[in-house]
């Protein structure tokens, strides 16, 4: 163990201090709270140096893994580079200063944002109008498929309470859709990875509310029967809902509004470039067609007849309220400000290059991995273990090695289909260069499964903390300190 990873507690001594407090700014003393507010013995903090806590926190700033720090191929994630020029504009004091409650005339500017990047998300989405409120890709999914519900209900079919999802689909879609209260029906994927037309075919009765799909769908690879899939859907008078989470590949290609999409989410904290992970703050607009625009839940941005910006109530039938405020609206003036950076001639680089990245490692690996989908694909594809799997190495053994290497792992055992799953995503934003070390990387760990399985079965090596337990990780956190000796 190294001496600094040692908790800061352990590193107390009585008396020690590393802080002068700001002076008193206020009119009112200490002394005047009120009785009972004030503590009776001081709290139980760490006694430290400056240099102390500048050590602590540098320290454990490195014993995590993020995208400034490697590559990070997370397939279903796109976690590409988040541009500083993002967190400059998110922290400018005009907008970081602001309060929720603040009167619209006092918040034109943010109100323009918000107005703007909704123009820009239609502009590359194909779709009518967007929401900004919900949180996070989940939020979305529940705030999109109540539209869905909503739209039914005004029609007076209120029996259409059954939605059909993939057996592919990324796990929150069948999740979102039981919070929503609707049933789900799950619809095959054929040899190729791809929904089974004729499997859908039988499903579709006047009890669906619509479908979820994602395209190219978990598997990276394009749904290209998606326009007789809403032909068919549409004529049993169900809605199509599109999940953009990971929307890179088509980003200034193809538009989901034109493939025959009613409604759809988009993760700005995956596609449009701010930061995600850890459980931090994301953003999940919807967007949809014109004739549901009067179900999207309320508030709502307007233009006023000066060009000034209001916030109202939605005056059709709304869905209800999703979010207390208008969303989270520094991750809001991120994607805005990616969007403003690219422009839109380069953002038409976004979905060709994320698809060359990805199938550049596809086709550079297949020799030493195991693909049971050969075709070209989109910004991702899936890996089903090693080519040689005799040795007992598995995914999960690679990916642990991978760290050793300084590579974050793919997404692994996802999606559901192959036992073995590595699923790959490059993102537009790594060179060439990062693309080269990483396929000789894993070139070398394929070797290494053959010439050294134990070294890989016992990985990673190097990384603060070895192989976890992570189901009592994950069950039973330690999350406060705890005197260990
Ligand atoms: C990430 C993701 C989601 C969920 O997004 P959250 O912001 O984590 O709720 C939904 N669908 C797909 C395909 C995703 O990749």
């Amino acid at each position: 163990m190294k001496y600094y990873d040692k908790l800061i507690f352990d590193l107390s001594k009585a008396g020690r201090q590393g802080y002068s407090l700001p002076a008193n700014k206020w009119e009112r003393s200490v002394s005047e709270l009120p009785a009972g507010l004030s503590r009776a013995e001081a709290p139980a903090l760490p006694e430290v140096s400056e240099l102390d806590v500048v050590r602590h926190y540098t320290n454990l700033s490195q014993m995590n893994f993020g995208v400034d720090s490697g590559f990070y191929p997370l397939g279903s994630c796109t976690m590409k580079y988040n541009p500083k020029i993002n967190e400059e504009i998110a922290a400018h004091p005009g907008f970081a200063g602001l309060h929720p409650l603040q009167p619209a005339s006092t918040v034109q500017g943010a109100l323009a944002v918000y107005h703007n990047l909704a123009k820009a998300l239609s502009a590359i989405t194909g779709m009518a109008e967007f929401t900004l409120n919900p949180f996070a890709g989940a939020h979305g999914e529940l705030t999109g498929l109540m539209v869905i519900r909503q739209y039914h209900i005004s029609r007076g079919d209120e029996k259409r309470t059954r939605i059909i999802v993939p057996d592919s689909a990324h796990g929150t879609n069948p999740a979102s859709a039981a919070v929503c209260g609707l049933e789900i029906v799950q619809v095959k994927s054929n040899a190729m990875g791809l929904v089974d037309v004729e499997d859908l075919k039988p499903l579709l009765d006047d009890t669906i509310a619509g479908i979820m799909m994602t395209n190219p769908n978990t598997l990276g690879l394009f749904e290209k029967d998606i326009k007789e899939i809403a032909a068919l859907v549409h004529e049993c008078g169900g809605l199509l809902y599109y999940d953009g989470a990971n929307m890179n590949p088509l980003v200034g290609m193809v538009r989901p509004g034109d493939m025959g999409f009613d409604v759809l989410h988009l993760n700005l904290h995956k596609t449009f470039s701010t930061p995600h992970g850890g459980g931090g703050p994301g953003a999940g607009p919807v967007g949809v067609a014109a004739h549901l625009a009067k179900h999207l839940p309320a508030p709502k941005v307007v233009v006023g007849e000066c060009g000034e910006y209001h916030v109202v109530d939605q005056d059709g039938e709304p869905c209800g309220r999703i979010s207390g405020f208008m969303g989270n609206f520094g991750v809001l003036l991120r994607a805005y400000t990616y969007i403003l950076m690219l422009g839109k001639q380069n953002v038409k680089m976004v979905g060709p290059l994320s698809v060359l990245g990805a199938n550049y490692i596809k086709e550079s690996l297949k020799d030493c991995f195991k693909l049971p989908i050969p075709t070209v694909c989109k910004h991702e594809f899936v890996f089903d273990g090693l080519l040689d799997q005799s040795t007992g190495v598995t995914t999960l053994d690679v990916a642990k090695r991978l760290l050793d290497y300084g590579f974050h792992a793919p997404t692994i055992y996802f999606p559901l289909l192959f036992h073995q799953a590595i699923m790959i995503e490059p993102t537009e934003t790594e060179s060439k260069e990062t693309l080269d070390g990483f396929i000789e990387i894993m070139r070398h760990i394929a070797a290494e499964a053959v010439s050294d399985p134990e070294s890989m079965k016992t990985a990673p090596h190097t990384t603060p903390v070895r192989r976890l337990d992570e189901t009592t990780a994950a069950r039973q956190p330690i999350l406060r300190y705890k005197d260990m000796n």
